[in-house]
């Protein structure tokens, strides 16, 4: 199978969004006006972020969320992408499933593939993802301010908890094992809560290293601190089992591949906050405050304070 036909077959879908997608030099694409065009990249390396025999849908779906996982933390609305691949042979059974977990969720958002790059080579996949933002509206990280609440949606350390779980670190019971996989490997961007949050959050990041570590982006941009409630941070049963374990610890607050929305904003907003919790059917937990200052400390149920950048608990990742 020739380059092109591999392109033409597994990743030419319509694009009725785009003036012109795959197939020429260049897509074109055209901004709304009053929009802000709000463009990121991020990439999957077998080995490093996968292993080899990963599973070639999951792999699709994951290429692409983390993506997502950005435009959601911008606030910004995604539409196009590009997805460059590196890859070590044609592999048609490998190529289909891989597709077909890109566009199921590709199709779920809106999102066009407008073009890309395919190559031989070890094993790569790297997407551009492109949205739209009203001018001015999108959540950056530096906009937090002493005294406003910090919110996350979801719940924290599932994915990490099964990595561990397959690296030898804990040994989950079966039950608890079973649900803490999907976070690792079917992550769902929280799209439809950043663009909601448009005129909410003061400040926004996908928690995609760790809760400590991206919430850290937001304080150092912002130039504040943060007291966060150890017993407020939203868990599930699985990881709730294993918080007495420093590993269980660990992975809710610096486990990483959580994909979910780390934000901050005015104590005038929960109740709205809380509705939109309940309009979309997602978890929205209030797990600390912002502070003036640069600390970011823990309080522990015990009455504990952990003070994480003395303890360098933020460089655990
Ligand atoms: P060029 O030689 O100009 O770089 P290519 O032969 O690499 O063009 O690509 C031909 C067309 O197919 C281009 O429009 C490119 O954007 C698109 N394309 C290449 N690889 C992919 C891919 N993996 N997914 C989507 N589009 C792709
Ligand atoms: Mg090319």
């Amino acid at each position: 199978m020739s380059e092109f036909d591999l392109i033409k077959r597994y990743f030419t879908h319509a694009t009725p969004g785009a003036e012109l997608g795959v197939g020429d030099d260049a897509a074109l694409l055209r901004v709304a006006p009053g929009m802000t065009l709000a463009v990121s990249s991020d990439m999957l390396v077998s080995g490093t972020h996968f292993l080899p025999d990963a599973d070639p849908y999951l792999l699709g779906h994951k290429t692409l969320a983390v993506n997502l996982s950005d435009m959601a933390a911008m606030g910004a609305t995604p539409r196009w992408a590009t997805l460059a691949l590196s890859l070590p042979q044609a592999d048609e059974g490998w190529l289909q499933k891989f597709s077909a977990g890109f566009f199921a969720l590709a199709e779920r958002h809106g999102v066009e593939l407008v073009g890309g790059d395919t190559t031989r080579g070890p094993l790569n996949l790297c997407v551009t993802i492109m949205g739209e933002v009203p001018q001015r509206a999108a959540l950056r990280r530096s906009g937090a301010q002493a005294g406003e609440d910090i919110w996350v949606s979801g719940t924290l350390g599932d994915a990490a908890l099964a990595l561990a779980h397959l690296q030898g670190r804990v040994a989950l019971p079966a039950a608890d094992f079973a649900s803490c996989m999907p976070a690792l490997h079917q992550p769902q961007p929280r799209v439809v809560l950043g663009v909601a949050l448009r005129g909410i959050a003061s400040s926004a990041i996908d928690v995609s290293d760790g809760l400590l570590a991206d919430l850290g982006h937001i304080l150092e941009s912002s130039a504040v601190g943060a007291e966060l409630s150890l017993a407020a941070l939203p868990v599930s049963a699985a990881v709730r089992a294993q918080l007495v374990q420093p590993e269980g610890r660990r992975c809710v607050l610096a486990g990483g591949d959580d994909y979910e929305l780390c934000f901050t904003a005015p104590a005038t907003h929960r109740d709205e906050l809380q509705q939109l919790s309940h309009k979309l059917g997602l978890p929205l937990a209030r797990i600390g405050t912002i502070v003036s200052g640069n600390r970011c400390t823990v309080h522990s149920e015990d009455g504990s304070i952990i003070n994480i950048r003395e303890s360098g608990y933020d460089h655990f990742t």
